[in-house]
């Protein structure tokens, strides 16, 4: 198969590939073309994932389809925007249809849970490795940036934290099947971008983010663009069951704290405008405060600061413990 029919065949006949809102120009062309509503702005993102860095070598297509675009649309959630277009460039070993076939499908339920469509990309050969960018609207001058956290806000995430790193040993198949197991993996394989809460707190949160380098790491971005200190409390870290049933508690705060690939948002908001999110059923777990300052700093149950063990994870920096 060559690589004209391998695109048309898995690519341009996909049901997330078909004409849309916003959609100008879809695949085919030399570029896509979208439309934005006048008053609103592009928001643009790129992640790539790279075959051992990112997943393990043999992980089935499938969950590497829904996988890499839930991971990509996150950033979308993270800026309070609204998926509208998405790109692959898509660099594979061999063309395998049943492996093509299986991340067609995984991408394409991703798409549908996000709305978002596919309008171009790029293929070619070599060691598997996936680039997806992705394209969403904002209206002008409300995304959610990591600067704006004020002193007195508080320090929020939408949802449990450490069920992405928990999920690792059983990914890597270093740990067998046990109760609890089957959640994480499936939070691993299938992240919820959280679309809503991001569109949500347009307007109310100060500073915003998705977790995915860890926690402390993810924060560290806020303190910095924002110039605050953040404060989180270490037992308010959000632990989800099947994460405890998995670890001791005291590991799981390590991997709430510095474990990655949550896409779980965090973020700053006026203690004041708490209430209203909550009623309008958005999951927000207060786990700590800004101050004036710098730097991330973790409290213990007394509101002692104590030394975080992990900093998170960097491709050319501290190693990952
Ligand atoms: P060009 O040579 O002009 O860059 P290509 O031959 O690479 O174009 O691609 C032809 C068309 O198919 C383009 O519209 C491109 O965006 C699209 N395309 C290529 N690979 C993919 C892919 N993996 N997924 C979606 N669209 C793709
Ligand atoms: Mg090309």
């Amino acid at each position: 198969m060559g690589e004209f029919e391998l695109i048309r065949h898995y690519f341009a006949a996909a049901a997330c590939a078909q004409a849309a809102d916003g959609v100008v120009l879809g695949i085919g062309d030399d570029c896509a073309l979208l439309q934005v509503p006048a008053g609103e702005q592009l928001a643009v993102s790129t992640d790539t994932l790279v075959a051992g860095v990112h997943f393990p070598a043999g992980a089935p297509g499938e969950l590497l389809g829904q996988r890499a675009l839930a991971v990509a649309v996150s950033d979308l959630a993270a800026m309070g925007a609204t998926p509208l277009a998405f790109t692959l460039a898509l660099t594979l070993p061999e063309v395998s249809p049943d492996w093509l076939a299986d991340f067609t499908a995984g991408l394409e339920r991703m798409a549908r849970q996000c709305d978002v469509r596919l309008v171009g990309g790029d293929t070619t050969r070599g060691p598997l490795s996936l680039t997806l960018s992705v394209f969403g609207r904002v209206p002008a001058g409300q995304a959610l940036t990591r600067a704006g956290a004020q002193p007195g806000d508080l320090l929020c995430v939408g949802g449990a934290l450490g069920n992405g790193a928990g999920a690792l040993p059983f990914v890597l198949g270093e740990r067998a099947e046990q109760p609890g197991s089957a959640e994480l993996l499936a939070h691993y394989w299938s992240p919820a971008p959280q679309l809503q809460l991001g569109q949500a707190l347009r307007g109310v949160a100060t500073a915003a983010l998705d977790i995915s380098d860890g926690l402390l790491a993810d924060c560290g971005h806020i303190a910095r663009a924002s110039g605050v200190a953040l404060f989180v409390e270490q037992q308010r870290l959000p632990l989800s069951a099947a994460l405890l049933a998995c670890v001791d508690e005291e590991s799981a705060r390590q991997l709430a704290l510095g474990g990655g690939d949550d896409y779980v948002l965090a973020f700053t908001l006026p203690a004041e405008r708490l209430d209203a999110l909550r009623a309008m059923g958005q999951p927000v777990q207060v786990i700590g405060r800004v101050e004036a300052g710098q730097g991330v700093h973790l409290l213990d149950a007394g509101g002692r600061d104590i030394e975080p063990r992990h900093s998170g994870y960097q491709h050319f920096g501290t190693h990952r413990d």
